[in-house]
């Protein structure tokens, strides 16, 4: 059976993050009828798994067989290359249970000073799973690179966007118009794997 997602769907979007759910619902562009797993209720589960692939597949997994829906979820973080990866899949637990990404931030550059790095470069990474209720799944992964930047500048995103430049630009993310971001971002580049595949 070939997995497609018929326009009108209603889709369980498994996140709990706001500024998630709203990049989601603008690249979705309003093909969907997305309820969120707030509004369902559902528990968050523990995000088990060591790679952003794992943990998309194990939210949306239980998303779908808790709500019986189609359920999209996404893990997602910020990779710097000097930090062997850090704080990757622990990117929103860096940030401590206050959400503090100005602390979390702040712990980014203290692990650079002390690794006397010179090497700023670093990568978002999002992976987006869609589960069926009865079992089968589709799972793919986009990245954008770029390179860290002290202090943290801007406030129209959330998370790490003040510190993080993407390649070939000078704003930080946290500077730019949502929708430059949303058109070069992470979770675009993982859409646009995922409508091929489901669309
Ligand atoms: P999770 O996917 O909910 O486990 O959390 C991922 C964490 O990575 C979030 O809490 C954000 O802090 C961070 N993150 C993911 N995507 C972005 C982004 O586009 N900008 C800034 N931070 C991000």
């Amino acid at each position: 059976m070939a997995l497609k997602l018929e326009p009108g769907t209603r889709l369980v979007v498994a996140t709990h993050n706001p500024g998630k759910a709203r990049e989601l619902a603008e690249i979705l562009e309003n093909r969907f009828v997305l309820v969120s797993a707030g509004e369902l209720g559902l528990a968050e589960p523990d995000e088990t798994e060591t790679t952003f692939v794992g943990n998309a597949l194990l939210k949306a997994r239980a998303a779908a067989q808790a709500s019986g829906l189609v359920a999209l979820a996404d893990d997602s973080g910020l990779s710097v290359a000097a930090l062997e990866g850090s704080p990757g899949i622990y990117s929103a637990r860096w940030a401590g249970p206050a959400k503090d990404f100005t602390m979390a931030m702040k712990k980014v550059e203290a692990r650079l000073e002390e690794a006397h790095a010179d090497d700023f470069s670093a990568w978002f990474t999002s992976a987006l799973a869609v589960a069926w209720p009865d079992g089968p799944a589709v799972v793919v992964e986009g990245r954008v690179d770029g390179v860290l930047t002290f202090p943290p500048r801007g406030d129209r995103g959330f998370g790490y966007d003040p510190i993080f430049v993407p390649e070939g630009h000078a704003q930080t993310f946290g500077e730019m118009d949502p929708a430059a971001k949303d058109a070069m971002s992470h979770r675009a580049r993982a859409f646009a794997k995922l409508k091929a595949a489901l669309l």
